[in-house]
This record gives C-alpha cells, structure tokens and sequence, in this order.
C-alpha cells in the first residue's frame, strides 16, 4: 500500500506533480501554507501506482514515498 508524504511548507502549486499523476490523483487543495501557496493534497492513495513521477519531478523536494 503506498503512502504518500507532502511536506505542506514545501509546496509552491506549482502543480508539476499534478500533470505527471497517470492516475490524477494529486490536486490542489484549499488549504493554504505559511507561504501563501495552496497545497497539494491526494485523493485516493490506494490508487497509487508507485511510479514516483510526483517523487521525481517536484523542484521543491516535496513529495516523499513509501511502499508499506
Ligand atoms: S507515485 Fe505516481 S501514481 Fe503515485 S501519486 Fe505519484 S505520480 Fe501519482
Ligand atoms: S510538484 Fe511539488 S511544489 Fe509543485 S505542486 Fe506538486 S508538490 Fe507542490
């Protein structure tokens, strides 16, 4: 099952994650970091399919997986 990490704080909405999910299931949330930027949030983690394009193309290191 994976688990998915966002550090809030990190995000910048950048949104890169979001066009690289093949399954669509990172969007971006209501809920605003210290920043000012809405983060990204996930909607269904059981449909993760580990490819870790949100892992990899985040320029902010934001987005941490785990294969539990
Ligand atoms: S690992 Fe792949 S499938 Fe899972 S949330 Fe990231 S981009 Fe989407
Ligand atoms: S790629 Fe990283 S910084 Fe950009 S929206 Fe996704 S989590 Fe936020």
């Amino acid at each position: 099952m994976p688990k998915i990490f966002i550090e809030k704080e990190y995000c910048k909405a950048c949104k890169i994650c979001i066009e690289f999910c093949p399954v669509n299931i990172l969007y971006l949330s209501d809920s605003v970091n210290s920043k000012g930027y809405n983060i990204v949030e996930v909607k269904d983690e059981s449909k993760c399919i580990l490819c870790y394009n949100c892992e990899r193309y985040c320029p902010e290191f934001a987005i941490r997986l785990e294969d539990k």
